[in-house]
């Protein structure tokens, strides 16, 4: 689960991680407050879930409260694009009002669970190169990022940080307050279940200070049944509606690029079913869990949920009856297209108990049914019909 930089400040700020001053506002007249409440030059902000906002026009000054204002009027509402949005952008809703700071560095820090063979544990990462795309830098200077793996028996160590702050230009009261700083992300890290914590920059003030002036705090969703304060900061509004309403549903959605919707039950047959989609030269949509036992309601909200994806051009069915019999997945898929007047053409592949019973009831339904045995053969029949 991801937040928003605001409510990520909050919990940098609840970890004595020092960040600016700042209040959030959802219109030009709460900007004005915020900018009046703070008195002194700041900065606005775009709060969405995406990096790359300064760029994108997202991250402007204002000067007084008036300006605040003007600024924050064109901010809320636009849609932000930035490279991380893809081009439609996301809508800004919101916007962070900070006290500015002046900046004399910039540098990257973060934490991150390193799921790679090799290290399997949690890293962190620290860069003089900061307040740019992390990316470029790994892509373009390598030798700028300083890393260092964090042994989940043993800990952190103060060498570590000491590592880490020997990466940066730093003196000696500020390599200091960074140790602390690491430190603490650490705590944050472990005790709130986290995926990723990034600041990017953090900043030295013109005065020497060190200032987490960007944060991004991502959440495993795993963990989050152990912190309902958490689970609270959830925005909905930043979240793909449609996978929103299959959580909803208790089904397992993913929302993919190609045009063959997939339905299936058991997340193994389902990963399996899009390798195949992939062999017989064709692009699944999604991928999609039903669970184990699709029921006909079930299946109604998954073919509604596949169908308000309008790149889907064709839908595979992909059912294995175990306990739940075949002739019982036919009558609810048949009663699923009826209800909701399914248009899209549809492979259906059955294999399990009463399966010949459960085929011929699709054959003789009198809808398009395109009904298949092999799993290959139901991914050509499939991926043909999209050609
Ligand atoms: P991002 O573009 O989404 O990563 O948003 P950031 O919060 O990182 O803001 C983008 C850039 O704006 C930063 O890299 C800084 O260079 C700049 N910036 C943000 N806040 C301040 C500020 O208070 N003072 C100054 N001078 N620059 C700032
Ligand atoms: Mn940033």
């Amino acid at each position: 689960m991801k937040i928003h930089e605001y409510q990520a400040k909050e919990l940098l700020r609840a970890y004595g991680i020092p960040v600016p001053r700042g209040r959030f506002a959802a219109t030009p007249d709460e900007a004005r407050r915020a900018a009046e409440e703070l008195s002194c030059r700041t900065v606005i902000k775009a709060q969405i879930h995406s990096g790359g906002r300064g760029k994108g026009g997202g991250v402007k000054p204002a000067d007084s409260p008036d300006e605040a204002s003007a600024v924050a009027g064109k901010i809320i509402g636009m849609q932000l694009v930035t490279h991380q949005t893809g081009p439609e952008g996301k809508k800004v809703r919101r916007v962070l009002v900070e006290e500015a700071s002046e900046v004399q560095k910039e540098f990257y820090l973060s934490l991150l669970v390193d799921r790679s063979r090799k290290r399997e544990c949690i890293v962190f990462m620290v860069s003089e190169a900061g307040g740019m795309e992390i990316e470029k830098v790994a892509a373009d200077t390598p030798e700028k990022i300083v890393s260092c793996a964090v042994h989940p028996v043993v800990g952190f160590s103060p060498f570590q940080a000491r590592k880490l702050a020997a990466a940066l230009p730093l003196s000696a009261e500020q390599r200091k307050t960074f140790t602390d700083i690491v430190r603490n992300l650490y705590r944050l890290f472990l005790d709130k279940d986290c995926s990723l914590v990034e600041i990017n920059p953090l900043a030295i003030t013109a005065d020497g200070r060190l200032l987490a002036l960007d944060a991004k705090v991502d959440f495993d969703d795993d963990g989050l049944y152990r912190h309902p304060e958490i689970k609270a900061l959830r925005d909905q509004d930043e979240e793909a509606p449609l996978e929103i309403e299959a959580k909803n549903a208790s089904v397992n959605y993913i929302k993919l690029d190609g045009n063959v919707g997939c339905m299936v039950n058991g997340a193994g047959l389902a990963m399996t079913t899009m390798d195949m989609i992939k062999m017989a030269g064709g692009e699944p949509a999604n991928f999609l869990d039903v669970g184990g036992g699709a029921s006909p309601e079930q299946i109604e909200k998954a073919f509604k949920i596949l169908t308000s994806d309008p790149n889907v051009k064709c839908i595979l069915v992909n059912i294995f009856g175990g306990i739940l019999r075949c002739d019982r997945v036919s009558a609810g898929l048949i009663q699923a297209a009826k209800n909701i007047e399914m248009k899209l053409p549809m492979v259906v592949r059955l294999q399990g108990t009463n399966v010949d019973e459960g085929r011929k009831m699709l054959n003789e339904s009198g809808l398009r049914f395109t009904v298949a045995e092999g799993l290959y053969e139901a991914a050509e029949k499939a991926v043909a019909l999209v050609k």
